[in-house]
Order: C-alpha cells, then sequence, then structure tokens
C-alpha cells in the first residue's frame, strides 16, 4: 500500500506542463528529426567539411549538420572527423582524462524497464538497499583502499531510496575520511544517477551539494519508449523524464547530465535526440549538458530485451556515433563506461572522451566484499572491463593521458555556464590542467603500484614543463603545491 502510495504521488503534471511552449509539443520532433536523417543521406564532401570547421570553432551544431555528419561513409571524411575530435578534445580539455567509480546503493525498482534486470518483473533479483555500516565499507575500498575521489552513486526507483535515502547517502559519502600511505582518501565529488524527481526533492539534492545530476532519457523515439517502459509504470511516463533537466535547473542544479541507451531504437536517431535536447537547455537556460553519455545495451539477466533487440548497435556504428556527438556539442564532457571491452575503450577514448569509470563494480556491496568475478544474477547488468583502476591509469599514461582526480570545479563555483564559457575558449584548462597535476601526483603517491607510478612519472614531469612555458605565471604556485602535496599534504587546488 505505502509503495502504491508513493508511485501515485510522485509526477506533477504542472511541472512539466510549464515546460511546454506549444500545448501538448515536447521539443523532440520525430518528424523534423526523421526528416533531417532522409534529407542528408548523402551529404556532399564540402558540405561535411564546412561541418568540421564549425565544430572546430567549438560551436554547437545544428540538427541538419548533426544528421550529415551521422551519413558520412567516405573513410577519409571519417578519419578529417577523428581529426578534427581530437583537436576539439585537445582545445577544449587537453589530454585529461577524469576518471570515477559507479557506486550501486538499491536493487529495488518500481518500474519494469524491459532491459534492466531490476525491473519488478524478476522475480530473481535480490531486492535490498545497502544500509549505513555497509555504506561505510564501500566508501572505504573506494576511497581509502582504491583512490577515487568522485562517484557515480546509482539508486532504482523505489520509496525506500527516496531522496531522503539518497541525501543520507550522499551526506555520508562527502563525511567519510581515510588514511592512506602519504596522507588521507576522501570522496570529494558525488554525482548521481536517479530517477527524475519534483523540483523540491532536487533542491534538497542541491542542497546537499551533489555534482551532476544525470538522467538518461534512454530512448528518446516516443513510440519505443512506450514499448519498452510498461505504460502503467512511473517510468512509463516519456515527459516526466523528458523535463527532469528543466526542473533540476530550476531547482539549481547547473551541471546536469543527458544519455541515450544505444540500442533501444535507431542508433543515428538517438543522436538526434541528445543534440535536440542540448539545443533545448542551451535556448531555455543559457547552457548546455555539462555531460553526455551513450551507454550501449549490456546483457541483462532476466531482461531479454537487453540481447534480442533489432536495434543491437555494432562498434563501427558506436564509434560513428561517439564521434558525431564530439562534433556536435564541441564543450561537453563525454563519458566512456567499463560497459564497453578494454579494446574498444582502447579505440574509443582517443576520440574526445573526457570521463571513464575503472575497478569498476556494480553488484551491490560488492566493492567491499571484493568479490572478483561479477555476480550477474545481482547486478542490473553485465559489465565489459573489470581491470582495476591501476591498469587503467597506466594504460592512459602510456597513450600520453593524464588521469585527473580533480574535483575542484564545483567546489569553486565552476560549474553551468560560468564553467560553459571557460570550456569554449579553452581557459578552464588553464585550472584543470594544475589541478590534474597536483591531484595526479597525491594518487601516484598514495595508491599507484611502482609499475604504474614508472610510466607516469615521465608525463607528469611533462605537464609540468608545459605549464612553465604556456603559463609562467602560475608555474611557482603549481610548483609550491607540488611540493607539498608530495610530502603529505592533500586536497590542496587551484
Ligand atoms: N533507476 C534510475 C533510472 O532508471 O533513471 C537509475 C538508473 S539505472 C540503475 C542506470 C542506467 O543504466 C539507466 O538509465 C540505463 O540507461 C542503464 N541501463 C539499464 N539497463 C541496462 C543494460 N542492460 N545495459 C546497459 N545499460 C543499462
Ligand atoms: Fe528501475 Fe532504472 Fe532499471 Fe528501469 S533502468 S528497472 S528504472 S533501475
Amino acid at each position: 500500500m505505502r509503495v502504491k502510495d508513493w508511485v501515485e504521488n510522485r509526477i506533477r503534471q504542472d511541472e512539466i506542463d510549464r515546460y511546454k511552449e506549444t500545448g501538448e509539443q515536447d521539443f523532440i520532433d520525430d518528424e523534423l528529426i526523421e526528416g533531417y536523417l532522409d534529407e542528408m543521406s548523402e551529404p556532399s564532401a564540402q558540405y561535411v567539411r564546412q561541418i568540421i570547421a564549425k565544430s572546430l570553432r567549438i560551436e554547437t551544431l545544428s540538427l541538419r549538420e548533426t544528421a550529415a555528419l551521422l551519413h558520412v561513409k567516405d573513410p577519409l571524411l571519417i578519419a578529417e572527423m577523428e581529426e578534427a575530435a581530437i583537436r576539439i578534445k585537445k582545445f577544449v580539455y587537453d589530454n585529461r582524462i577524469v576518471t570515477f567509480a559507479p557506486l550501486y546503493l538499491s536493487s529495488k525498482c518500481v518500474n519494469s524497464c524491459k532491459y534492466c534486470s531490476f525491473r519488478s518483473e524478476n522475480g530473481e533479483m535480490e531486492r535490498r538497499i545497502v544500509p549505513p555500516e555497509e555504506l561505510k565499507r564501500e566508501v572505504q575500498t573506494l576511497a581509502g583502499g582504491i583512490g577515487h575521489k568522485r562517484l557515480i552513486v546509482v539508486y532504482g526507483e523505489h520509496p525506500d531510496s527516496d531522496v531522503d535515502y539518497i541525501v543520507d547517502t550522499v551526506k555520508e559519502i562527502y563525511d567519510s575520511t581515510f588514511t592512506t600511505k602519504k596522507g588521507s582518501g576522501q570522496i570529494r565529488r558525488v554525482n548521481i544517477n536517479a530517477a527524475p524527481m519534483a523540483i523540491d526533492d532536487l533542491k534538497r539534492l542541491k542542497e546537499v551539494g551533489i555534482g551532476t545530476y544525470q538522467v538518461f532519457q534512454e530512448t528518446y523515439h516516443k513510440k519505443t519508449y512506450r514499448q519498452v517502459h510498461p505504460q502503467n509504470t512511473l517510468k512509463g511516463n516519456y515527459d516526466w523524464r523528458l523535463y527532469t533537466m528543466h526542473r533540476a535547473f530550476d531547482a539549481g542544479i547547473d551541471d546536469v547530465g543527458i544519455g541515450a541507451l544505444f540500442g533501444l531504437y535507431d542508433w543515428r536517431f538517438e543522436v538526434m535526440g541528445l543534440i535536440s535536447h542540448t539545443h533545448e537547455l542551451e535556448r531555455k537556460f543559457g547552457v548546455g549538458p555539462h555531460t553526455i553519455s551513450f551507454p550501449r545495451l549490456e546483457p541483462a539477466s532476466n531482461a531479454p530485451l537487453a540481447t534480442d533487440s533489432k536495434y543491437l548497435v555494432s562498434d563501427d556504428e558506436f564509434k560513428h556515433a561517439v564521434l558525431t556527438l564530439r562534433l556536435a556539442v564541441p564543450y561537453t564532457g563525454m563519458i566512456l563506461t567499463a560497459r564497453e571491452d578494454a579494446s574498444l575503450r582502447r579505440r574509443i577514448l582517443p576520440l574526445g572522451i573526457t570521463q571513464t569509470d575503472a575497478s569498476t563494480k556494480i553488484g551491490l556491496g560488492a566493492y567491499s566484499r571484493g568479490s572478483e568475478d561479477q555476480e550477474v544474477e545481482r547486478q542490473q547488468f553485465v559489465i565489459g572491463d573489470s581491470r582495476s583502476l591501476d591498469e587503467v591509469v597506466r594504460e592512459m599514461a602510456e597513450m600520453g593521458f593524464i588521469t585527473s582526480f580533480c574535483t575542484a570545479g564545483y567546489r569553486c563555483g565552476r560549474t553551468g555556464n560560468k564553467i560553459m564559457d571557460m570550456l569554449k575558449c579553452g581557459r578552464e584548462g588553464t585550472f584543470c590542467k594544475l589541478n590534474a597535476i597536483i591531484t595526479y601526483r597525491e594518487w601516484l603517491d598514495d595508491f599507484a603500484s611502482e609499475e604504474t607510478r614508472k610510466s607516469a612519472e615521465p608525463l607528469i614531469r611533462r605537464e609540468i614543463d608545459e605549464v612553465k612555458e604556456q603559463n609562467p605565471g602560475m608555474y611557482d604556485m603549481l610548483m609550491d603545491y607540488y611540493e607539498k602535496t608530495s610530502q603529505g599534504s592533500r586536497d590542496l587546488y587551484f
């Protein structure tokens, strides 16, 4: 009964209607999207090159331009898109990749999404929420043992993991500190992935200091959305989900993460949906998404759609989608997750990715249990890459990427349009480069294996030399913080 009442009172129709400008119509225009995808099915090389030039000026592309990029087939033009993606990433984010870990805290869910093991119809799933003592152990392993500084905490939609539980767990995570080899370890940015909420609840998330609020639309295609999200469930309401980010902005959360679950419907349509969403946020709030995610469907126990869908996306299509997104929204953060296997991650990472997870476990309580194998029957889906953070940091160093553990941005008020403007003109990089160096030093001293440290030292020296050359005014201060960090000071940032 309690669950039923809770479900009935979740959706506030007025917090959907107020954002619709033209009566019933929302901002995802299926006909317009399909029209552009048809019209641009064979774009000329000249038009594609014009579009690439626009991306390089760090301007968001139009839907028509995005549709054109989605249809490029000529390997030469694809190579030009790749080169542009690498240049854009270098200009906006330099050679930094931010890392994080997902932390699953609940497997209870009132919805029944056909692709997810947590769906309520799956009677074989163990249902629980992580209690405070176990949460402490999870954070101890993540922050004190592995060395993560950022989490994306993931919640099912259920009264037992509602906003009160989210607020309590976020507080608990921020409050925990652990002793490490040379200093202390702590989670400094808690992003969350949770169901859509009303503005009052979102205000509470803002107050407790969450970083990014992430909600994926799953599919922007309405007909498919209705098919995969039973209409008698909360998640069945497309509009409640579509306008979540509008409510988040109105609640004061200005780092929002959008995403689509690739494999439910045509991948080109989903990219167009993500760009339509970006345009809407830019137009209404003057700021686009802080991050875009593009998870692909992975096998999930007792969720046959995850493997049977006729829209499953091949590796090459996936790469094309990522490339197009990079060019279409040049300033946004792009998240590649451990759903993908190591070899694909190596291929995709250089094409403009800014964030990736490592040491990933998605079973409840799995970090502190130290389980080596995936617990397929107890987790939401199966992941493709379970390598440790140490291995991933080492591989990235060998590829020339510095792993950034920086969490300074939102703590210094560099969020929303403040950070967007800095990113667009390449200025955010000034702070981020310095913070990346300091936090890399911190992590290497506290957590890295000898082998990883060896791969990373030449990179960190190169980064310091670059600061000396390109930003001499900050060099002395950087070295001051660097020395202090080497001697055990922690959490120094610019
Ligand atoms: N219950 C919340 C919701 O649906 O918004 C929390 C998020 S859910 C636990 C996290 C995300 O995982 C979903 O938004 C979906 O995109 C993704 N997901 C679900 N099933 C998946 C699968 N089989 N393979 C890959 N990703 C999946
Ligand atoms: Fe629940 Fe989210 Fe899984 Fe859907 S995707 S069943 S809402 S946990």
